[in-house]
């Protein structure tokens, strides 16, 4: 039989635990499915310092057992489960979790998140936490002073690469191509920046050190008649390759950009449909922290509340 609920939220990150405490706080009953990864990307890392409220920093995995925990105290159903599929064009909206319940819901909050895109190489996987990172905002701060590699050569590697700069003592940009994809501006800034060192047509290949990264092996012209292989000794290897947003169900459902973020009116979590929200890095291809996650997560519960109190549901 299917369950009808006022508020469902889809994922369990920081947005999704935020919205579910708002939600919760509000009156809404909400029921939050996890999906495959409980609390979401912060349980893959060690400390998180810029999250507000804890000054000496906190692990990933005990930030969101918190905010699990605050949203459990205001009575949000917090369930294991995948929403497998969805059908926004009928009222209530419906979402079926593990191919089977169909959960009926008068407002639908996602927070299904989004994954950094890795070159797909075995060492990225050994060195995951010791030195691999694909978030310079969280991860900079710990390379103060020593030397970095960033992958990828549009506009957000060029952005990471800057970032870096300023915290690092030099940055190496690994480009595959012979030129930069990132807008003219971009490229002037990096090619301006004393600091980083682009690295054209050049394949990282592996990692190497003993207790962490301590450098990469490099393949110029890789496959050419003219390939090279050479290392460079880094700290810190930062992929900035893109991001896959968790959003393969919603296709046809919602306006999504062309690399499958979730469009929302500027400022707002409000979706194409009526009643249907997103949060978090679903909808955001620019910030990608924790705190903005658990604020549009705040702002979404709070649009779901506005939309049932004025549809009287
Ligand atoms: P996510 O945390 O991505 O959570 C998505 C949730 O959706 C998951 O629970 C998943 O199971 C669920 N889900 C997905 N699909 C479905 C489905 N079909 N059905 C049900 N559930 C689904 N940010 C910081 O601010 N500071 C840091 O120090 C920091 N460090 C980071 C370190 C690492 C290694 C990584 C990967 C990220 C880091 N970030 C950091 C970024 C931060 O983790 C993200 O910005 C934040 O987690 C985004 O929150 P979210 O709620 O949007 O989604």
């Amino acid at each position: 039989m299917n369950e009808k609920v006022r508020c469902l939220i889809i994922g369990s990150g920081p947005a999704g635990y935020t919205a579910a405490i708002y939600a919760s706080r509000a009156n809404l009953a909400p029921i939050l499915y996890e999906g495959i990864q409980p609390g979401g990307q912060l349980t893959t890392t060690t400390e998180v310092e810029n999250f507000p409220g804890y000054p000496e920093g906190i692990t990933g995995p005990e930030l969101m057992e918190d905010l699990k925990k605050q949203a459990t105290r205001f009575g949000a159903d917090i369930r294991n489960g995948i929403a497998t599929s969805v059908d926004f064009n009928c009222y209530p909206k419906k979402v079926t979790i593990d191919g089977e319940k169909v959960i009926e819901a008068d407002t639908v909050i996602i927070s299904t998140g989004a994954s950094a895109k890795y070159l797909g190489l075995p060492d990225e996987a050994k060195y995951a936490g010791m030195g691999v990172s694909a978030c310079a905002t969280c991860d900079g701060f710990f390379y103060r002073k020593k030397v970095v590699a960033v992958v990828g050569g549009g506009d957000t590697a060029c952005e990471e690469a800057i970032y870096l700069a300023g915290l690092a003592s030099k940055v190496f940009l690994i480009v595959r191509k012979s030129f930069l994809r990132a807008s003219k501006v971009m490229q002037d800034r990096v090619m301006a920046n004393e600091k980083i060192e682009v690295l054209f047509e050049c394949n990282a290949v592996g990692l190497f050190g003993e207790n962490g990264v301590e450098g990469v092996h490099v393949v110029r012209h890789m496959g050419e008649a003219n390939e090279e292989k050479f290392d460079i000794a880094v700290d810190g290897f930062f992929l900035a390759i893109g991001h896959t947003p968790n959003t393969e169900i919603f296709k046809g459902q919602l306006n999504l950009d062309s690399v499958g973020y979730i469009i929302t009116e500027p400022g707002r979590p409000t979706t194409c449909v009526e009643g249907v929200f997103a949060a978090g890095d679903v909808a955001d291809s620019i910030y990608r922290q924790a705190i903005t996650a658990a604020g549009t997560g705040c702002q979404a519960a709070i649009e779901a509340e506005r939309y049932l109190s004025e549809k009287g549901l």
